[in-house]
């Protein structure tokens, strides 16, 4: 399945980096002690940029609900529809969402409520996204 290939910027280059390295590390705000993720350049809660570092987290997650995408609008994602659209959320932080196609579970066959960790793909030569996969 065709993935759209991140472009680093500075603000969110460490994240990156880790994931081409195996690692999901997200940012810890230190004024509010939440993580977040996406990366962003100031903490969404409380606004602080100077109190925001990184913090590698386990990658385990649940799926707390999902769609199937029928007829999205995106042109390269549509020779794969149907496929799947999870939310996970992150054990360690269970504020902290992420989306996911949950590569291994056919489409409409999501089991809810179900754990799953990390996983990384390839989408370019040397450039890994993060994913999900339900944990047997
Ligand atoms: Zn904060």
């Amino acid at each position: 399945m065709p993935k759209l290939i991140p472009v680093a910027e500075e603000f969110n280059k460490p994240f990156w980096d880790a994931v081409n390295a195996k690692r999901l590390v997200l940012q810890h705000c230190g004024a509010c002690n939440k993580l977040q993720y996406p990366p962003q350049k100031t903490c969404q809660v409380c606004g602080s940029d100077a109190k925001l570092t990184w913090k590698e987290v386990k990658g385990k997650g649940h799926i707390a609900t999902y769609i199937v995408i029928e007829d999205g609008r995106l042109n390269r994602r549509m020779p794969d529809q149907p496929y799947n659209l999870a939310m996970v959320t992150l054990d360690e932080d269970t504020t902290v969402n992420f989306y996911s196609n949950l590569p291994g579970t056919p489409p409409y066959k999501v089991p809810v409520g179900a754990a799953v960790e990390v996983t990384f793909e390839e989408v370019a030569p040397g450039q890994l996204i993060h994913e999900w996969r339900v944990v047997n």
